[in-house]
């Protein structure tokens, strides 16, 4: 079974969509342009301006000091401890605590345990000044006012608790800034033909000069009767080493019938070892090994042909 079934038309979409799914699995934002251009479509990503990781954009809650090493984490309940505090004098009064230094003399408070059911509550005393209130007072227990708000604070620093709204993928890295990249893409569709070989018409035009402009070439090809995907991607200058070089001529004025380069290509996707070597790296982020992470995600960048598109280049920020 070959081919000849499908429509070249038909063909052409479905490996833009097989390309475009490939980069959707690696986080990117997939756009087809509104008119017909020499671009297929556009693929965007935020990435961390400091080591490049995937940006990851949703709501966290976390510490808001900077020093801190639950800062650009995300903390759940045990992580921060609920306090008043006072909008007028800014004191922090948390009433889970058993100890309270007094707010007006600073001393220790002597502490007098009220049984209530299931809550906590306590009554402190100042022997200094006689200051004197219950950990369920509603008031400041500086100044009295009323003017008091819910008040998260970090078990670790003490600082406030705010929600962050995106942070870096990569948990060992604290960046705070990120950036938006953005690729075009032209995807050419091959697949086998009656003959056995495969090609694609390819016009020299049609290939935008720019570092963040990458080919993909997609083939389906068939082994044993079973169905295989191919990809090769390549940067501009990638695809001119392959393929232009020695046809450089012929590709300037006509439709050029080239053929995929061969599997020994280092821009083929060898799908089953980045699928092996994937399946490591989760197996070592399970077992926290961290040596072993670090090696494994060399190789995948190795690995994956697709990770071009990650690195950062001329024009991103
Ligand atoms: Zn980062
Ligand atoms: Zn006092
Ligand atoms: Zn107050
Ligand atoms: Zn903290």
């Amino acid at each position: 079974m070959k081919n000849q079934d499908l429509k070249s038309g038909l063909f052409g979409s479905i490996g833009e969509n097989m390309v475009a799914f490939e980069l959707a699995k690696r986080n990117w934002y997939v756009y087809r342009p509104y008119f017909d251009t020499r671009i297929d479509f556009i693929a965007q990503k935020f990435v961390c301006k400091k080591c490049l990781s995937d940006w990851e954009s949703k709501h966290i809650i976390s510490c808001s000091n900077p020093k801190c090493e639950n800062h650009s984490k995300e903390l759940n309940q045990n992580d921060f401890i609920k306090t008043r505090k006072c909008l007028d004098c800014s004191f922090i009064f948390n009433k889970y605590s058993d100890s309270q230094n007094c707010p007006d003399c600073s001393k220790q408070m002597s502490i007098d345990k009220q049984k209530k059911s299931g809550q906590r509550n306590y009554r402190f005393h100042c022997k200094h000044c006689d200051k004197e209130f219950t950990s369920q007072t509603r008031t400041c227990v500086k100044c009295g006012s009323a003017n008091n708000i819910e008040f998260p604070i970090c078990v670790k620093c003490n600082f406030e608790i705010i929600p962050i709204s995106s942070k870096c993928g990569n948990p060992d890295c604290n960046s705070v800034e990120y950036a938006l990249i953005v690729r075009t893409i032209q995807v050419k569709s091959s697949h086998e033909e009656e003959s056995g070989t495969i090609g694609f018409n390819f016009k020299m035009q049609d290939l935008v000069n720019d570092v963040r402009h990458f080919l993909v070439v997609y083939s389906r090809t068939f082994k044993d009767f079973q169905e295989k995907q191919n990809f090769w991607v390549m940067s501009v200058k990638e695809f001119e080493k392959e393929y232009v070089s020695q046809s450089a001529s012929t590709l300037i004025y006509q439709n050029a019938r080239l053929h995929p380069p061969s599997n020994k290509s280092k821009s083929f996707f060898d799908e089953i070892r980045y699928n092996q070597t994937k399946e490591e790296l989760s197996a070592a982020r399970r077992a926290c090994a961290t040596s072993e992470i670090t090696r494994l995600n060399k190789l995948l960048a190795e690995i994956d042909v697709f990770g071009k598109l990650n690195k950062k280049l001329r024009g991103d920020f």
